[in-house]
């Protein structure tokens, strides 16, 4: 098993899961309960978590979400989490990783 990505939220793991399933990976979702247990556990182990049943299906696993996460919001870029470095979607304007605000002078 490989840890592939943690997701935001559960209802995007469980997008990806799908996109991963479709194309033939096996995969599974893990730390799905975990939501609600905020504050009791370090915010770095919450959140849903992919994991490869194969390792050797990373490079494509990771290009299909790669794809995925580009394919609505086109022209957009990520950015970077100036606090913990974490990469982000554009529609986000906090860090769901530590909380943080997007600075909106850098990248
Ligand atoms: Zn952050």
């Amino acid at each position: 098993m490989l840890k592939l990505i943690r997701a935001p939220n559960l209802m995007l793991a469980q997008h990806w899961v799908n996109l991963l399933e479709m194309a033939g990976i096996g995969c599974e979702l893990h730390n799905r309960y975990l939501q609600g247990a905020l504050g009791e556990i370090p915010v770095d182990q919450c959140g849903p978590e992919i994991w490869l049943s194969d390792e050797r299906d990373e490079a494509l696993a990771r290009r299909l979400l790669d794809n995925a996460r580009r394919g609505p919001a086109r022209g957009a870029v990520l950015w970077h989490c100036g606090q913990c470095g974490e990469m982000l979607e554009p529609q986000f304007t906090v860090c769901w990783q530590c909380g943080t605000a997007r600075d909106p002078l850098a990248g």
